[in-house]
């Protein structure tokens, strides 16, 4: 486990950091995924685990724990590809809007803590900042309606427009056919460790986890990959420990 160091900032989730140096001259393009890295992932755990059950069972005259077991075995289902992802097929499978579902509690969308700081910061080292997301484009925009941070990226790209989640082996090289890259002049920053892994696998060089992708969940550890605490680790210009 890496040593812990100070991180200047006020909030709870900044107190401690894990040592990590970075070496921004080496990187061009910075991939950064939506859900749990930039935005807390408290509104799509919330949404999918209490919120459309409950819902479900109000619409569908089901009782919630039934809901809750239908919902959550088919996310097991099929979890990690496009369809997981998809709210046109959630939306005939359950026959729910879930557009407007998710509308109903919008106001749980939050930015994790310095994300924005982040973005700010990326913008002035100069670098492509590009959102990668599983992301279906109607939940992208729902979330751009109430945290609007598109400004921030030079290209918003969501897996439903390559047809392949990124949990897929040839996410990476189907990427490249829309969006040329360095691997090994690329950041990726996702908390989904699958994902993460088929990334390693495909050659990027640069990959970091989210130790705490919700907020009302504990911290959590990765062995195989470096988890951020607060971005203000990647910002301080104090960190020590290099990056594989
Ligand atoms: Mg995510």
């Amino acid at each position: 486990m890496p040593n812990s160091m100070p991180c200047n900032h006020a909030s709870d989730t900044c107190l401690t950091t894990p040592e990590l140096q970075f070496d921004w001259d080496t990187v061009q393009t910075v991939f950064l995924d939506l859900d749990g890295t930039l935005l807390d992932l408290h509104f799509d755990n919330h949404f999918w685990h209490e919120h459309l059950p409950e819902r479900y069972a109000q619409q569908k005259g089901r009782s919630p724990v039934e809901a809750r077991a239908l919902i959550s075995t088919h996310i097991k289902e099929i979890e990690g590809s496009l369809s997981y992802y998809c709210l046109d097929y959630w939306r005939d499978f359950l026959e729910l809007d879930l557009v407007a579902l998710k509308q109903e509690i919008a106001g749980r969308i939050a930015l994790r803590p310095e994300a924005e700081n982040f973005l700010t910061y990326l913008h002035t080292l100069g670098k492509n900042v590009i959102l990668l997301t599983n992301a279906h484009p109607d939940s992208i925009a729902l979330k751009f309606r109430q945290i609007p941070i598109q400004h921030h990226f030079q290209r918003i790209i969501s897996a439903h427009s390559l047809g392949i989640a990124k949990e897929n082996p040839f996410f990476w090289s189907t990427l490249q056919g829309i969006q040329p890259f360095k691997s090994a002049r690329t950041l990726f920053i996702d908390d989904n460790l699958q994902v993460l892994c088929n990334a390693k696998q495909q050659g990027v060089r640069y990959l970091l986890t989210i130790a705490q992708p919700d907020s009302t969940l504990p911290a959590r550890q990765s062995d195989d990959f470096p988890a951020l605490d607060c971005f203000r680790q990647l910002m301080n210009g104090t960190v020590s420990t290099q990056l594989p």
